[in-house]
C-alpha cells in the first residue's frame, strides 16, 4: 500500500480493512478508469461539438456564399450609407450659390443695324445711344441686376424674357424748330399687362424728367415708338419701353455732356418701375451746373 492510498483511506475496523483495502485498490484502478473514461467522454464531447460547430458554418457558409450574403440589396444599402456618410460633410456648400439675380433688357438704339440720325460733323446717333445704353447698364448692374446690353435686332429679343426692357433712341440732329427739345416716352401698350406699361411709362417719364430737367415732348411720339418692332418680339410678360432722350440738335449739349445724368435718368426710372418706388418722392437730384 502506498502512503497515497493510506492517506486516502480512513481508518476501517480490522473485518473490513482487507475487503476495503482491496476495494481501494480496485477503486483506485476504478477512479483512474472513471477518471479515464470522463476525460474520453469529454473527449469526444468536445469532438462532437466541434464537428457539429463545423456543420453548422459549413451550413452557414453555404447557405451565405458571399453572392448571397453580399447580395445587391445589402451592397447597395452599404453603399448607400457610406455614400451618405461620405458625401454629407460636402453636400453643404461653405458659400451659398447665389440665386440669379432679377435681369433688365437695354437696348442701345441701332447698334449693329444703322446709324440712325446723323448730325452735319458726323456725329451719330448711334454712339450716343451706346454710351447712354453702356452708362444705363453700369447704373443697374451697380444696383445689383443683371443687365442685358442689347443691339437693335439682337436675336435674343425674340421671346426675351426681363423684370423691364427699354430702348435708348434720340431724335433728329437737324434744326426743325424752337420746340424740338425735350425727351419722349412710349411703352409697349400691347404687353398682357398693360397697367405695368403704364406704370414703366410714369416711372421713366418722372424720373428722367426731374434728373435732366428736360421736358417731355409729347406731341412728336411717332407711331413708330408706340409700335416700335421690339415690343412684339419680347416675352409678352416682359414690361418695355422706349425713350427718346432728346433732340440731338437742340439738346446736344446735355446729351453730350452730361451722358451720366441722361443715363441715370433712365436707370432710375427703371429702378422705380422694379421696385414700385412712390413717384411722388422724387430720387436725389443733381443740380445741373
Ligand atoms: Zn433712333
Amino acid at each position: 500500500m502506498t502512503d497515497f492510498n493510506s492517506k486516502r483511506i480512513p481508518p476501517v475496523s480490522d473485518s473490513q480493512s482487507n475487503k476495503k483495502n482491496f476495494g481501494t485498490d480496485f477503486s483506485g484502478d476504478d477512479d483512474f478508469i472513471d477518471s479515464s473514461e470522463a476525460a474520453g467522454f469529454n473527449m469526444w464531447g468536445a469532438l462532437q461539438t466541434v464537428f457539429s460547430v463545423a456543420i453548422v458554418m459549413a451550413t452557414l457558409f453555404t447557405m451565405w456564399n458571399p453572392s448571397n450574403l453580399f447580395s445587391n440589396q445589402i451592397l447597395d444599402r452599404m453603399f448607400r450609407s457610406s455614400a451618405i456618410n461620405a458625401t454629407l460633410p460636402t453636400e453643404i456648400p461653405l458659400t451659398p450659390t447665389p440665386s440669379p439675380k432679377p435681369r433688365i433688357g437695354i437696348v442701345a438704339g441701332h447698334w449693329g443695324n444703322d446709324s440712325g440720325a446723323v448730325c452735319q460733323d458726323g456725329y451719330t446717333e448711334v454712339e450716343l445711344n451706346q454710351k447712354i445704353a453702356s452708362l444705363v447698364r453700369d447704373d443697374l448692374v451697380n444696383e445689383g441686376y443683371e443687365v442685358d446690353l442689347l443691339q437693335e435686332k439682337d436675336e435674343r429679343l425674340f421671346e426675351y424674357a426681363a423684370l423691364a426692357l427699354v430702348s435708348i433712341h434720340n431724335d433728329s440732329c437737324d434744326y426743325i424748330n424752337n420746340d424740338a427739345s425735350g425727351f419722349k416716352v412710349a411703352a409697349a401698350m400691347s404687353s398682357v399687362y398693360p397697367e405695368k406699361s403704364s406704370r414703366l411709362l410714369a416711372c421713366l417719364t418722372d424720373r428722367y424728367g426731374s434728373i435732366t430737367n428736360m421736358k417731355f415732348h409729347a406731341g412728336t411720339v411717332t407711331k413708330d415708338m408706340t409700335n416700335y418692332h421690339t415690343f412684339s418680339e419680347i416675352h409678352a410678360d416682359t414690361t418695355a419701353a422706349i425713350i427718346e432722350t432728346g433732340f440731338m440738335n437742340l439738346d446736344r449739349q446735355i446729351l453730350t455732356e452730361h451722358t451720366d445724368l441722361v443715363a441715370r435718368g433712365i436707370s432710375q426710372g427703371v429702378l422705380c418701375f422694379i421696385r414700385n418706388e412712390d413717384l411722388n418722392i422724387k430720387p436725389t437730384q443733381d443740380i445741373l451746373p
